[in-house]
């Protein structure tokens, strides 16, 4: 293992040796290149730079109490990025190339997975992106798509707590028929005013209503938004919420736990009954919501100074399955170091 002070780290860049690529060129990928260039060498005219054919994915290697190392969930990262690919006209990474590439950008960064006991993980960042040269508006030919490994660290560095959010309404992050269902940088793009707006008056991150009326809930920034009441989990469905596998995760181990689960519209005022908030998505596993302003009413929902009973419970369950210390019964996790 390399000697890095793995307390020390964020969620920002540290080098890895290797990064792995593949490119997409005459209507077919071509061989997995394993590489140690930081850089990439780009068209000055490729559509990524211009209209935004970009799209990214993250995910986790986790390094286990038994020794092993677990990614999580991948396929479900190789079918979310196929829904983006189609989403904004690129092709589609077959998810046996997607999940080879990921074993294979662990297993060549191994000493760079940190230690069980600093929190730490090894983030994988998967990006997809258009190459073709051309000032004209139209899908680019030739495609990039690579992976590249970083470690961070852990989302909470004084425990699991509550943090505050703030309802923003005057940024959307996504329209109704937009893109906010795809991974797609733009989205990012979109939302960074409200939340640099939201970190300057001391919030955790920006919260969305849905974009038309401004009625319903949407998203926690980039993170979608789950509400605990009477032993049910509730979370939004919306046309521009981006599907967290996370949040899909957390669904099914609420049902597990024998909590009810609906995923319907949820309107602003119903914020009022809910026991327990959150938000939830890879970086966090679950953010609770200690509260809720709406600066333009001036109503704040509270969910509490502490995480709830519930979303420590949910929040646990899915540690330990990334972990390997509770048992993985829906086979989310691969082993990729023995
Ligand atoms: C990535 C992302 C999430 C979380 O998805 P996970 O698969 O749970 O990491 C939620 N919302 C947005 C906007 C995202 O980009």
């Amino acid at each position: 293992m390399k000697d890095i002070d793995w307390k020390s780290l964020t969620f920002g860049y540290l080098r890895t040796d290797y990064n792995v690529r593949c490119y997409y060129r005459d209507g077919k990928w071509g061989e997995v290149e394993v590489c140690s260039d930081e850089y990439l060498k780009l068209h000055m005219a490729a559509t990524c730079l211009h209209y935004g054919q970009e799209a990214f994915e993250g995910l986790k290697a986790y390094r286990c109490p038994d020794g092993k190392v677990r990614v999580f969930r991948a396929e479900e990262n190789a079918a979310r990025l196929q829904s983006t690919a189609r989403g904004i006209v690129m092709p589609e990474v077959p998810t046996e190339l997607f999940v080879d590439m990921v074993k294979k950008v662990v297993r060549l960064n191994q000493e760079y997975i940190p230690p069980y006991e600093s929190g730490a993980t090894l983030y994988l960042r998967p990006l997809l992106f258009g190459i073709t040269a051309g000032v004209g508006v139209r899908p680019a030919t030739g495609y990039c798509f690579l992976i590249f490994a970083t470690p961070v660290g852990p989302y909470f560095k004084g425990g699991f707590s509550s943090n505050p959010y703030v309802i923003v309404r005057d940024v959307d992050r996504a329209a109704p028929l937009g893109t906010g269902m795809f991974k797609v940088g733009g989205n990012y793009a979109a939302s960074l005013r409200a939340n640099k707006m939201a970190h300057e008056k001391g919030y955790a991150s920006e919260f969305y209503l849905d974009a038309k009326e401004k009625k319903y809930v949407d998203e926690c920034g980039a993170a979608n938004f789950f509400g605990i009441k009477n032993n049910t989990y509730v979370t939004p469905k919306s046309t521009s919420i981006l599907p967290s596998i996370t949040n899909k995760s957390l669904m099914q181990i609420a049902e597990d736990l024998g909590m009810k689960v609906e995923r319907r519209p949820i309107a602003e005022d119903e914020l009022d009954s809910f026991e327990e908030a959150g938000a939830c998505g890879t970086a966090a596993v679950i953010s609770p919501i200690s509260h809720l302003d709406d600066l333009e009413t001036g109503k704040v929902y509270n969910f509490g100074d502490q995480p709830g009973p519930w979303s420590k419970k949910l929040y646990e369950t899915l540690r330990g399955i990334q972990y390997g210390t509770i048992e993985d019964k829906h086979g989310w996790t691969t082993v990729v170091i023995e």
